[in-house]
């Protein structure tokens, strides 16, 4: 199969024509008259293994903006699947409508049903508007479920393996610029001391990094200094500091014209999704400045290993801490790539991920 690159901001009119653009390989719609349940399931891929992707209920302006999400965010976790060597497919699910007005026990138990259908092809998971009630009333449909909190036997906040995965990414990057991954004495700049940012500060923190963080949130920006005594920083001041290591872990798209030719360091590695606003000419603009860029999707994929370990059986924290680990080498064998045939390091992990895809595709082709 080819798998053929889908602009985010392509507008997809008719859908036949958005899942040939993106190579989708199924799309359902679903629609429950009694409970007002609109949804979309994508399947992007399924070569490596059933599609995961989360569920997302958002008030989307009109059916084809749902669309157009949800085959972007089901391609975008084929990547990420694949580039960090799960057995898994890439797959999303979206519910048109309002998480605080229109969501109801039947409506959520409803799409349940409808996971349930597709036998296994998609496993869902919590994303945007969703909430752990909301996991446990889709679990009472199917079993087609993943990202359940401790309580219902899953495997809890993966926050603190998608900081550790983070914390790989940024280690191999330093081998990769600075021939040793040692952060100690290194100035590391962090945007968001939320979830992730706290547990990366505190890893980092613990290596004996200088750490420099800038939030919104003062009750968080709090929490992190007294743990770490990272200096703070104003929001918009955060690109100008002097730094090693800038490392996104709030917002996407913070990697945009406005902020590359302010930016001081030598490494981008952070968990935010999405963090080139224009991926090709925004991760170009990375190299002519010298900046390496370790890319989102894979190094923020802790979550994902998380999750995945839940849908193995058998949930263990040290194993998924130890799977989280590879994010370090495979990190490398990007950079390396990406340096050697002069391509955003971005476009190396595509890339690798499709090999990957294409090769096992062909496998199973052959007795
Ligand atoms: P979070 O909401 O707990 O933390 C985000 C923090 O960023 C908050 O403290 C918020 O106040 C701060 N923030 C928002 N706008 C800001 C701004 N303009 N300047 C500075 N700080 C700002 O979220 P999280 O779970 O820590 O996730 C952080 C990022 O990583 C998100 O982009 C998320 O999509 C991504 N991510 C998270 C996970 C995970 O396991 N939690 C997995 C993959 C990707």
């Amino acid at each position: 199969m080819t798998l053929v690159k889908q602009e985010n901001k392509a507008t997809i009119e008719k859908p036949f024509e958005g899942m040939t653009l993106g190579g989708h390989e199924q799309v359902t719609f679903c629609y429950d008259e009694a409970t007002g349940l609109r949804a979309i399931i994508a399947i992007h891929n399924t070569v490596l293994g059933p599609s995961l992707g989360g569920l997302r209920m958002w008030n989307y302006a009109n059916e084809t903006e749902a669309l157009n999400d949800v085959l972007r965010l089901s391609r975008g976790m084929t990547y990420k699947a694949a580039i960090t060597g799960l057995n898994l497919g890439g797959g999303k699910a979206v519910i048109i409508g309002n998480s605080k007005t229109d969501k109801s026990e039947a409506l959520i138990r409803r799409f349940g049903r409808f996971v349930e259908s597709l036998g296994g092809k998609y496993i869902t998971a919590e994303d945007v508007g969703i909430n752990t009630r909301d996991m446990e009333y889709i679990s009472q449909e199917t079993k087609h479920v993943s990202g359940l909190p401790e309580s219902m036997g899953g495997g809890g906040d993966p926050s603190p393996v998608t900081a550790y995965g983070v914390y790989m990414g940024m280690k191999a990057s330093a081998k990769h610029k600075w021939g040793s991954d040692s952060l100690a004495g290194k100035t590391i700049t962090v945007q968001g001391t939320g979830n992730v940012g706290f547990y990366l500060l505190q890893l980092l923190n613990k290596e004996g990094a200088k750490l420099v963080v800038a939030d919104i949130n003062e009750d968080n920006l709090k929490k992190a200094v007294a743990e770490t005594g990272a200096t703070v920083v104003g929001p918009n001041d955060i690109y100008d500091v002097q730094a090693d290591i800038y490392a996104p872990c709030a917002l996407g798209a913070t990697l945009n014209d406005d902020t590359i030719p302010r930016l001081k360091c030598e490494i981008v590695a952070g968990s935010a999704n999405n963090q080139l606003a224009v991926e090709d000419r925004d991760g170009e603009a990375l190299i002519e400045r010298g900046i390496i860029y370790a890319p989102d999707f894979l190094i923020n994929a802790g979550g994902l290993i998380n999750v995945y370990n839940e849908v193995l059986g058998k949930y263990n924290r040290d194993r998924v801490m130890r799977h989280a680990e590879t994010i370090y080498s495979q990190t490398l064998a990007i950079l390396e790539r990406a340096e050697a045939q002069k391509i955003t390091p971005q476009l190396a992990a595509n890339h690798i991920a499709e090999e990957r895809i294409n090769s096992i595709a062909a496998i199973k082709t052959r007795m």
